[in-house]
């Protein structure tokens, strides 16, 4: 009788600790993890909306990037967190494409993560060194058809973003190329300046800065509409591929098991941080802009992922890539 009453008090103990611990959520820092290297879209995404959130929060938000794998590493290690709240992650369409594409992927995105909220939709741009020989979109497609075993193309890794917009350029273009994988758009962007890729595909919140510049050559836009941050760039359709439209979604995640009211609270910070002023700003001088308020949340961004990952099956099948 009296263990059993000790036990009982235990568990009665146990229970209300984890309440408490809701209750009061978040009491320490809480990490979000970036599947990409530093200075790269998913890296700057989030850094942008790590500050009005951690506001909201009345924490710090620690942002760790955790590059490889196409983001894959990431996802999965966050999959295995402690579904406390206190490890999220920031991930991207890459999350809809990991299934199809990795044969042995460790977690189930449906299953083993629980979504937070979507944050934004960004264009991407398609963009190459800035004394690549072709001048024109027209002219890059017949530079690629033409020097298909010389061109190289950069990626952040086979189920990034620049890797499937590479992937719909060269069925669009009808060749393959060498791609040259790196851990995010960050170390791609710098060789690329450099000179040592020819051309890549990716999101405008960091080509916007060096296209405007000069240090790289712009394209075309991926979107169905010019973009007011780059009113010259005509659109991929404009520019002679009609229908050629991609955009990156990101979304946060909690490891599957968060309890509701933490993802709640999560959700809710991040809808305060889209609308904060200095967010929409900078996002519309990259850009792109905040998702609308019904998307922040763990329900809409559940149906964008599952329609995701039926959308992309078929594509990245008949295009027969995959990585173990
Ligand atoms: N934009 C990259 C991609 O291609 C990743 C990144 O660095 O955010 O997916």
């Amino acid at each position: 009788m009296r263990r059993l009453l000790v036990a009982g008090a235990v568990v009665l103990a146990g229970l209300t600790g984890v309440a408490i611990g809701q209750e009061n959520y978040p009491t320490k820092p809480v990490t979000v993890v970036v599947p990409f290297a530093a200075g790269g879209p998913t890296d700057t995404v989030t850094r942008l909306i790590a500050e009005p959130m951690s506001k909201t929060l009345g924490q710090q938000i620690v942002v760790q990037n955790v590059a490889g794998a196409g983001g894959t590493l990431a996802a999965g290690q966050v999959a295995r967190a402690q579904p406390d709240g206190y490890t999220i992650l920031m991930h991207h369409i890459g999350m809809s494409t990991a299934p199809t594409l990795y044969k042995n992927l460790p977690y189930d995105p449906l299953k083993d993560l629980a979504t937070i909220g979507l944050v934004t939709e960004v264009p991407m741009t398609i963009i190459a060194r800035k004394d690549f020989e072709p001048g024109t979109m027209e002219e890059l497609v017949q530079y690629v058809k033409d020097h298909k075993d010389q061109v190289t193309y950069a990626n952040a890794g086979i189920g990034a973003a620049s890797h499937l917009c590479g992937l719909l350029l060269m069925k669009e273009i009808g060749v393959e190329v060498t791609t040259v994988p790196y851990q995010g758009t960050g170390p791609a962007l710098t060789d690329l300046v450099g000179g040592q890729v020819d051309f890549m595909c990716d999101q405008t919140t960091n080509t916007t800065g060096q296209i405007k510049s000069g240090e790289v050559k712009a394209y075309a836009v991926t979107t169905g509409e010019r973009l007011q941050s780059l009113p010259d760039l005509p659109t991929a359709a404009e520019a002679g591929l009609p229908g050629f439209e991609v955009s990156v979604w990101h979304g946060l995640y909690a490891p599957a098991g968060t309890p509701e009211p933490i993802l709640e609270k999560l959700s809710a910070a991040l809808k305060d941080a889209l609308k904060d002023e200095n967010v929409v700003k900078r996002f519309a001088e990259l850009g792109t802009a905040p998702v609308s308020e019904d998307l922040a949340t763990p329900a809409a961004h559940t149906e964008r992922l599952t329609s995701q990952i039926e959308l992309w099956r078929p594509i990245i099948q008949e295009a027969g890539v995959s990585a173990q």
